[in-house]
Formats: structure tokens, sequence, C-alpha cells
């Protein structure tokens, strides 16, 4: 884009999809023109060895903080890289509610991701009631403070953030163009004031209901880098288009 940011789009599948679709979704990507944005698929864990490209990149979905262990269940930073993983979403606000992980943890698992050189997708996003009091600038900047303190804020340079407002995940209530806009700079500007460099050089995607038809004018927004993207990103036709608009 003008600000020499080069776009990005991550499809998050959840806790969806089969290895039927991993296979469609690997031939369907594998055959579009992908040049000028990085692409990345973030599948559950089971099918993400299924996956081999050079044209997109593989995410997961969460890691543990831990290296190794006995951690019944969990997956390390290391194993994931191992499978061909070059990135990982942390912190999604799904995890944040259904698993209660905190800000502390998200920056612990953000600091392993970063260890085990993997790019963290870091998502922040406030809920609805935080909107409605106006509070969603301190509440993002809150989520992304804990994680600066841990690792350190030249290591934004490594890192990717997502702001996905929890009111606008999987309920078709897209923020429009102007707010997502509105806290992205807002993002930038909190960001830089830890380190200008990396802050103008960090990709900042939006999540939350993007679709073929809305993607365009998001992507348009200055401090809008791309996006993570949920429900649209299962069917291949509507993630290709959501592509093509990040270019
Ligand atoms: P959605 O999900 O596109 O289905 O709203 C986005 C996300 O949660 O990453």
């Amino acid at each position: 884009d003008a600000a020499g940011r080069r776009p990005l789009v991550a499809g998050n599948w959840k806790m969806n999809g089969d290895l039927k679709l991993a296979s469609a979704m690997q031939s369907a990507l594998q055959d579009a023109d992908l040049t000028d944005l990085d692409v990345v698929v973030c599948p559950p864990f089971p099918f993400l060895a299924s996956f081999d490209s050079d044209k997109f990149a593989l995410g997961a979905q969460d890691l543990s903080h831990f290296e190794s262990g006995a951690h019944t269940g969990e997956v390390a930073a290391g194993m994931l890289r191992e499978v061909g993983c070059q990135y990982v979403i942390v912190g999604h606000s799904e995890r944040r509610t259904d698993q209660q992980e905190s800000n502390e943890l998200v920056a612990e698992k953000v600091a392993a991701a970063l260890g085990a050189e993997l790019t963290p997708i870091l998502c922040v996003g406030e809920p609805l009631p935080v909107r409605e009091a106006g509070d969603e600038l301190h509440y993002v900047s809150a989520q992304l403070d804990a994680v600066v303190t841990r690792v350190g804020a030249p290591q934004l340079s490594k890192m990717v953030i997502a702001y996905e407002p929890i009111w606008a995940i999987g309920t078709g209530n897209t923020a429009t163009p102007e707010q997502a806009q509105d806290v992205h700079a807002h993002i930038r500007r909190h960001l830089s004031k830890a380190n200008a460099e990396a802050a103008a050089g960090l990709r900042i995607l939006y999540g939350g209901s993007v679709n073929a038809d809305n993607a365009v004018q998001l992507f348009a927004q200055p401090d809008v880098d791309g996006g993570l993207i949920g429900g649209a990103s299962l069917k291949k036709d509507d993630f290709l288009a959501i592509c093509q608009a990040a270019k």
C-alpha cells in the first residue's frame, strides 16, 4: 500500500472444516494469483500438515506458552514450526472467553511464538458494552501494553496485530470502514510511542464479519493492512475474492 506495508489476509477456520476442505482450499489457493499480498490459512491443528505450498503460508489458531513437557493436550511453538507454520493466531477473543486467557497469558504465548520464530497474529478488540461506553481505545491499549511490556517494543516488527471488535465477530455486524480506521490509527499511534519505526511497518488486520462485498472498502482505509477472516474463509470463492480485494 501507500505506506509500503504488504497486505495480509488470514483465514481463521476456527473449529470448522475437514480434510476434504483442506485439500480443496490447497488446490484453489495454489492455482490463484496471490502475488502482491501474503495469504495465511489457519485450519485446526489436525489439518495443518496436509497443506504444502510456496504460494501461501500456514498458521495455527493457538499455541502453548510452554516449550515442551508434561502438558497434556497442549501444542508447542516448535511443533507448529515443524509442520510448516509460519504464523500463529494468539489471543483470539473466543479463547479469551472460552479458555479465560488473560492479557498476561496472551503475552506469554506471544513470547513463545517469537521464541520459535513464528509470527504471532495478536488479536485485540472490545466487547459491546465497552464500545457503548466509548472506552474501546483504552481497552485495546491495555491489551497491547500487556504484550509490549512482556516482549519489548522492538519485537513489534516481528508481529501482526488483528483488531477484532467482539460485537462484529460472526454477527454480520461489520465495523464501518471509519470505525475500523479510527481504532487502527489509534493502535499505530499508541504503539509508535513505544517504537515508531516498528509501528510504521506493522501490519494491522481488521476482523469481524469481513466478506467479499465489504472487504474492498475496509481494506481501502489507510491503516487497515488486510483482514482476519472467519466464516468467509471457509468458502474458497469468497476467500479468494477477499484476497484479491487486499491487493
Ligand atoms: P468472522 O470471524 O469473519 O466470522 O466474523 C472473524 C474472526 O473471529 O477471526
